[in-house]
């Protein structure tokens, strides 16, 4: 890998070096070693509020937000006074404490579908525990998913994945072994034909499907309108689960998540990011019946050393709080600014883009195609990310360095940082 080529990215460079020699591939997560656009990471030090600041003084205006907690910015003083408060109380107990009980009746108090939710520590955690849920459930086997979209990385997910898979080019990874994996129907995202014609086939044999409503995984692609309403039809007649993966849309899109959005009601729905405040967290939840069949209620069994512990839901609980109303429509307005300023400069450069947009997930492609599923957004051109991800850092710009990943607009950017995200963004461009 290489440097971008600035001053003063030393120490970054020296510290991917020295990483490399206990971390595999230097990273504990593998997209942030900037493989796939030929950089050396950036290692940051600190953040505040919409900026960060790499270890060699450099700073940002970040649209990554830790890929997607980070609603509220970087070191929210409300959030971090709550975590100094209850951390100096004892950070884990491991027997149950009022802070969960408050946590889940806020989360259900705001996702339709949710009314009993168990908490977990990870995305992957949540999702892997629904489909574990809908297959005990229902007692069948088959999970249908969607190509392109990515759901953590549990055996029967990883299979057509999007996110670091797509951007590193690994579709089915070694591991999963065949037996699991073919348990695993996927079909492409928005072609409810294709979803319908695999329920025809093996309708009786599917446990669930599970959906990204928004997917974020592949770049930001919107429902076409009618396809999660079709999934809903299609799996109330088969008595399939409908799983929405609301990781990435949950208390981003929309103050009642993507379902509120789109006024979908599935059965299970899976949480991780936003409500975790930027600690680790997951949870998944639904209707009481399906729910209590999760041991200790029931026989499905599904544990955690430090699920529900007090700093995640600390955290979580005063990132939701701070999230009201007008915050959700501050994220409109300045999302749809900046949708609009990098739209003109494409036009302006000559540079053929696309930019989707659902709510604060915004997400620049360099195609003329309309972008609706994995197949359109690959048609993106690679290349020409690579260099203007270089050119946007240059600029001052954290985004992540994959065109399959979107940008998340915080509710502490300000009007200032999105006229000089544009203006930014126009440079990159003209230098292409
Ligand atoms: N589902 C979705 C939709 C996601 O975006 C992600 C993470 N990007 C996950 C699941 C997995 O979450 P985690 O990385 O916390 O395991």
């Amino acid at each position: 890998s290489t440097t971008i080529g600035r001053k003063g990215e030393e120490r970054s460079y020296q510290a991917f070096e020295e990483a490399k020699k206990v971390l595999p591939g230097g990273v504990n997560s593998p997209v942030r070693a900037f493989k796939s656009v030929g950089l050396t990471p950036i290692y940051m030090d600190h953040g505040a509020g919409s900026h960060i600041y790499d270890i060699d003084g450099n700073s940002y205006i970040d649209y990554v937000g830790s890929w997607g907690p980070l609603i509220m910015g970087h070191a929210h003083p409300e959030v971090v006074k709550a975590l100094q408060e209850t951390a100096a109380k004892g950070t884990s107990f491991g027997a149950p404490t009022l802070l969960e009980t408050q946590m889940a009746r806020l989360v259900a108090e705001r996702v339709p579908s949710i009314e009993v939710v168990r908490m977990v520590n990870s995305g992957t955690e949540a999702t892997m525990s629904a489909i574990r849920l809908a297959r005990g459930y229902t007692g069948r086997s088959k999970i249908m998913k969607f190509e392109g979209s990515y759901h953590g990385h549990a055996d029967s997910l990883l299979i057509k994945a999007g996110s670091g898979v797509a951007t590193l080019g690994l579709p089915d990874s070694p591991g999963v072994p065949e037996s699991i994996a073919a348990n695993t129907i996927t079909v492409p995202y928005n072609d409810l034909e294709s979803a319908q014609l695999a329920f025809e086939r093996f309708g009786e044999e599917i446990a669930g499907v599970i959906v990204e409503p928004v997917a974020g995984n592949m770049g930001v692609v919107p429902p076409q309108p009618g396809f999660l309403e079709g999934l809903r039809r299609i799996t109330t007649e088969y008595g399939s689960l409908l799983i929405f993966d609301e990781v990435m849309t949950g208390f981003r899109v929309h103050l009642h998540s993507a379902q509120g959005l789109f006024g979908i009601t599935p059965d299970l729905t899976c949480l991780g990011k936003v409500i975790g405040g930027g600690l680790p967290v997951g949870a998944y939840g639904g209707k009481r019946e399906i729910m209590e069949q999760i041991a200790p209620s029931g026989p499905i069994y599904q544990a955690g050393t430090l699920s529900g512990n007090p700093l995640a839901m600390i955290a979580g609980f005063t990132t939701l709080s701070l999230l009201t109303p007008e915050v959700y429509d501050r994220l409109e307005r300045l999302s749809a600014k900046l949708q609009a300023g990098l739209e003109a400069n494409a036009k302006e450069a000559g540079i053929p883009s696309v930019i989707n947009r659902v709510g604060s997930m915004v997400c620049p492609f360099f195609t003329n195609e309309q972008v609706v599923n994995y197949d359109t957004a690959k048609s993106s051109d690679l290349d020409l990310f690579r260099r203007y991800f270089a050119a946007l850092v240059q600029e001052g710009i954290n985004i992540a360095p994959s065109q399959f990943e979107g940008m998340f607009v915080s509710g502490v950017h300000t009007d200032e940082d999105i006229d000089a995200t544009i203006e930014a963004h126009r440079k990159a461009l003209q230098k292409l």
